[in-house]
């Protein structure tokens, strides 16, 4: 079965700019974007803030209908309660947000987030109805030791285990030692570890769901190269970084095509 799966291209923002600047950032976007949108009618845009900017992006996004997404960079457990400096999905939710960051690379390094916890995360963005982006990747050490695959499918089957059902979600696959290092996978490594991801969705949860399932790449992907990621069967868009951050160069990644 041949199933169509809209490429997604998804900007990290991480700790970058205020909500002053996110609405500067966002309507520029829109506009070099409207220019060309014949390049880019089948790609879907979508952008992660930190939580102070959401309500401005909203605000922007539905005051001037703007084709462009958004979404937290985490989310908590729970939905709410005396868990102080927490943000809860349905406050995502409450936000329009259709996106939410679960498991990026820098939240299990400095927060100690671990796979069970990240398929609680992944239950509570379904209970929202927030779809999660879940990220998994090899650091180096696990390249060296056990190879690019088997690190991220475990981490994926792991979360999925305590996640319980998911009727949508993103896979993105960010290897640790391609993060913000300028220093990319190559085409071909993102394929194979795609590739095995999705055959990890397929025996998990089925066929219907792999084949719908996005599973992007992440890690300095940039205007130069992101042709060539696309290019692989297995890749659907990529989670951008650095280069989410400047106007021209995530409008090229969008434009991937042109
Ligand atoms: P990078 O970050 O594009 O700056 O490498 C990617 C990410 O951390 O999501």
């Amino acid at each position: 079965m041949v199933t169509t799966r809209t490429p997604l291209m998804a900007g990290n923002w991480k700790m970058n700019f205020d909500h002053l600047q996110a609405i500067a950032f966002v309507q520029k976007l829109a506009w070099t974007l409207k220019d060309a949108k014949h390049d880019y009618a089948d790609v879907e845009v979508a952008v992660f803030p930190p939580f102070t900017d959401l309500r401005s992006v909203q605000t922007l996004v539905e005051a001037d209908k703007l084709p462009i997404a958004y979404g937290g960079q985490d989310l908590s457990e729970h939905d709410a309660g005396a868990y102080t400096g927490e943000i809860s999905g349905q406050f995502l939710a409450a936000l329009g947000s259709r996106y939410v960051i679960v498991g990026h690379s820098e939240r299990r390094q400095y927060h100690g987030e671990d796979d069970a916890l990240l398929g609680r995360k992944v239950a509570a963005a379904v209970r929202n109805g927030v779809v999660p982006v879940l990220c998994v990747g090899e650091t180096a050490e696990d390249l060296e030791a056990h190879g690019a695959a088997a690190v991220p499918v475990q981490q994926l089957r792991d979360a999925l285990a305590a996640a319980g059902e998911v009727p949508e979600l993103v896979v993105a696959y960010e290897p640790v030692w391609a993060i913000g290092s300028g220093q990319a996978a190559t085409p071909e490594q993102a394929q194979t570890v795609c590739r095995a991801l999705r055959d990890e969705l397929r025996t998990v949860v089925g066929d219907e769901f792999a084949d719908a399932t996005r599973i992007l790449y992440g890690g300095s992907v940039k205007a130069e190269n992101i042709a060539g990621f696309m290019r692989e069967p297995d890749v659907d868009g990529a989670l951008v970084g650095g280069a989410s951050l400047k106007i021209d160069d995530f409008a090229s990644i969008v434009r991937f095509r042109s």
